[in-house]
């Protein structure tokens, strides 16, 4: 048994960030599409040359293969887990439904709300660490030191290829247009938490993590 929690917010409004806080925190793993997503790209087969083109635009990879990702990576999971990125499209909602009623677990849905000006600064100024997944922003979460790990002072902070200005307004219209209406659907079937996405990122946490 237990529970899948979806967060749901634009690129950029620190779903990523949050779920990474709850799996260190409470042991509930983040399992990111996104993520598995940029593993795979780095593969030399056709499936991940696919995908990386995908990417690089800002579009959807497609619901199909996206949803054996999911099914493949969550059939391990007995207890809860938290999904970042998925599902993105109305398609994948009922597929998700599907996959739920087959794990015997419940959904609940929170929405990271944050408004669309704050999002294009958020995502350009987004950096990570290769080596331990940390999220740093050149303007609101800087590292300690310029362009390096606060954890791993050896390794250099690397910018997302798909967070450069002219991808990044597809992204949010993609999400726009395609997930945003998975919102009002959660609403309806009385899943929907809502929280803002605004603040310090652990007046965030705590938000959330009253909410699981
Ligand atoms: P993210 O890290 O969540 O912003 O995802 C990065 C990229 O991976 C997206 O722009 C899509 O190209 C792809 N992706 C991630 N999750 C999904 C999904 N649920 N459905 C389709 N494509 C996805």
């Amino acid at each position: 048994m237990g529970k899948i929690i979806v967060l749901i917010g634009a690129p950029g409004a620190g779903k990523g960030t949050q779920a990474r806080l709850l799996e260190e925190r409470r042991g509930i793993p983040q399992i990111s599409t996104g993520d598995m997503f940029r593993e795979m790209k780095n593969a030399d087969t056709p499936l991940a040359r696919e995908v990386q083109a995908i990417m690089a635009e800002g579009k959807l990879v497609s619901d199909e293969l996206t949803f054996q990702v999911v099914k493949d990576r969550t059939s391990r999971e007995e207890k809860s887990y938290v999904l970042d990125g998925f599902p993105r499209t109305a398609i994948q909602a009922e597929m998700l439904e599907i996959l739920a009623a087959e794990q015997n677990k419940k959904i609940q849905a929170i929405e990271v709300d944050i408004p669309s000006a704050e999002l294009v600064k958020r995502l350009t100024g987004r950096r990570s660490c290769a080596t331990c997944g940390e999220i740093y922003n050149i303007y609101l979460k800087p590292p300690k030191k310029d362009n390096v790990c606060d954890f791993h002072p050896e390794t250099q902070l690397t910018h997302r290829a798909d967070d450069n200005k002219q991808i990044v307004v597809t992204r949010l219209a993609t999400y726009q247009i395609q997930t945003e209406p998975l919102l009002s659907y959660y609403e309806r079937t009385g899943r929907l938490k809502k929280v803002s996405g605004e603040g310090d990122l652990e007046s965030i946490y705590w938000e959330i993590n009253k909410l699981i």
